[in-house]
């Protein structure tokens, strides 16, 4: 038996994965699969899905299994991540906010915070997601308004998060706020709090977007809501941007993990579609100019999950992965990105129909360019870490 470790240090077999990508698989031919253009044209929310995932596990995969999650090492759980993207992409949004809340509390909550909220996440009873962006602050966090006053045992909390995903279905949220807005620097000012809906906090919109059908994405609003202090992660306040930062490592591996299964979608309608669309008397795939595009695709796939396993392996391991989790996230966001389009061109007209599947890698693409921090952040960071790593 090949044996594996999480982050955590549990015990993990080789074999056990194998079994659970089997049984995802499984679920996506019988369950998922026919149902993916209905729901995606119809922007439906699949409850029913979400109610499978749950039974699989899902919203429990990364969470230990001392607080009742599966404690997948995050190389598993990106393989699973790429395997149902293949399927639909948006299915994994989600579960993998959900997580990266849940990863936030179990890197730095209190132990009391971990017994009241893991078990629950884990089943998928209590779901959400980070709750980080505000309309006039993404990329740069520290320049969130969100403020949180303290009032006695609690804290009062106003301001406004958009683009929330899992905004409309999810009820918990790891909402990053400030504390002290005058702080030097910034990010000791900021605070990061386990919020549960209730009166003051509301959605105030569902965002309509060109792809990423079926989850919400939306703009929640805090009017003098109030949460009890010991809601506060950690219990200690101006760790905020650390404990949101802390999560983006995972979430970077999530969303490179997604846009393999993009780039592996959007290969394999190519390299199908080109052997049986003819022109010229022979299926497409003979003409040089679609090998030319079929090579490129493929490399790209087999460049990107490799990143993807590097950078998974090494958050396993506990080490800084910042770079890595960068690289694998810009690398395959981009190679979803480049696949898509040009399994639109292979497919000629087709490809710009709803009645494919083609349309939709093309729209779906972008977001992971854009989501967990845009690939040009990603490329601020890796060269960074690349100067800070070997100073002359
Ligand atoms: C569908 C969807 C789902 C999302 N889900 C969530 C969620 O669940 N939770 C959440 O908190 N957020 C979420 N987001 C928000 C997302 O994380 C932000 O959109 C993203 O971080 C970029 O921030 P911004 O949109 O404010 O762009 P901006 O920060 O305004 O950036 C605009 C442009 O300027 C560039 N730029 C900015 N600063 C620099 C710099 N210093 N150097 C070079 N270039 C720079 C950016 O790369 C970008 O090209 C979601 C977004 C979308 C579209």
């Amino acid at each position: 038996m090949v044996a594996m470790l999480n982050r955590a240090g549990e015990d993990f077999a080789a074999e056990d994965e194998a079994q659970i990508l089997d049984a995802i698989n499984k679920w996506l031919d019988r369950d998922v699969r026919d149902k993916v253009m209905e729901l995606e044209h119809a922007d439906e929310y699949p409850h029913e899905l979400v109610e499978q995932m749950k039974a699989l596990g899902l919203f429990g995969a990364t969470i230990a299994q001392e607080y009742g999650g599966l404690g997948l090492p995050a190389a598993t759980y990106a393989k699973i991540v790429t395997t149902i993207s293949e399927v639909w992409m948006s299915l994994t949004g989600i579960f993998n906010s959900h997580l990266i809340m849940a990863a936030a509390v179990e890197r730095f909550g209190t132990e009391e915070q971990k017994r009241n909220y893991l078990p629950r996440f884990a089943t998928g009873e209590l779901r959400g997601g980070l709750a980080l962006t505000e309309p006039n602050a993404g990329t740069d966090l520290q320049a969130i308004r969100m403020r949180a006053v303290r009032d006695g045992d609690d804290y009062v909390i106003n301001g406004t998060k958009t683009w929330i995903s899992n905004g409309i279905e999810g009820s918990c949220f790891a909402l990053l706020t400030k504390t002290d807005p005058d702080a030097e620097p910034r990010h000791r000012g900021m605070t990061m709090f386990i919020a549960e809906k209730g009166p003051g906090f509301t959605v105030s919109r569902k965002l309509e977007k060109l792809g990423y059908k079926g989850i919400d994405s939306a703009e929640l609003i805090f009017d003098n809501y109030r949460i009890s202090a010991d809601k506060l992660i950690g219990g200690e306040e101006g760790r905020g941007f650390h404990h949101a930062v802390g999560g983006l490592e995972l979430g970077r591996i999530n969303v490179a993990a997604r846009g393999v299964g993009i780039a592996n979608a959007a290969l394999k309608e190519a390299v199908a579609y080109s052997q049986v669309r003819e022109t010229m008397g022979k299926p497409i795939c003979q003409h040089q100019a679609i090998q030319l595009k079929l090579g490129d695709m493929a490399t790209r796939c087999h460049a990107a999950q490799l990143l993807v396993e590097s950078a998974a392996n090494a958050y396993d391991k506990g080490e800084r992965c910042d770079m890595e989790a960068g690289m694998a996230k810009l690398f395959a966001s981009e190679a979803a990105l480049e696949n898509a389009t040009e399994c639109m061109r292979i497919h000629g007209g087709y490809g710009y129909s709803k009645e494919f599947h083609v349309e939709r890698y093309f729209r779906d693409a972008p977001l992971m360019c854009i989501g967990e921090g845009t690939n040009e952040m990603q490329r601020i960071i890796i060269a960074r870490q690349l100067i800070s790593r070997h100073p002359v």
